[in-house]
This record gives structure tokens, sequence and C-alpha cells, in this order.
């Protein structure tokens, strides 16, 4: 069970392994492998979501 905090300024994620993210609004689980953007658009959901509404999970490459 993965457990998921908010995106913050200070989420990282690794270069080749990425990220899991998980979208707010429906709960889907998504790959991400850089935190360059400012809205990233789920295609479960189809909502265009900003970068710190979304999950990401709780690892050690996170500072929470
Ligand atoms: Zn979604």
């Amino acid at each position: 069970m993965i457990e998921f905090v908010p995106v913050t300024r200070y989420s990282r994620c690794k270069r080749y392994s990425g990220a899991t993210i998980k979208c707010p609004r429906c709960h889907e689980l998504h790959q991400i492998y850089h935190l360059s953007w400012s809205f990233l658009y789920c295609q479960h959901c189809q909502n265009t979501i900003e970068k710190f509404d979304w999950l990401i999970e709780k690892g050690k490459h996170s500072k929470l």
C-alpha cells in the first residue's frame, strides 16, 4: 500500500524510476519522471490538475 502526500515544491522524483502520483479527483495512479510542469492532464477523469493538487507517493526521495 503506497502512502501519498500532497505535492510540494520540495517533492522530488527519481529520474529513471520515476514517482507514482495520484489524481486528487479520480484517484487514478500515474507515473511521472520529472516535476518540471505546472499542470498535468489526467486522462482518466479528463481534468487538468495543478501540480500542487496532485498527491505523490511518500518515499525516501520526498522530504516530507
Ligand atoms: Zn483523474
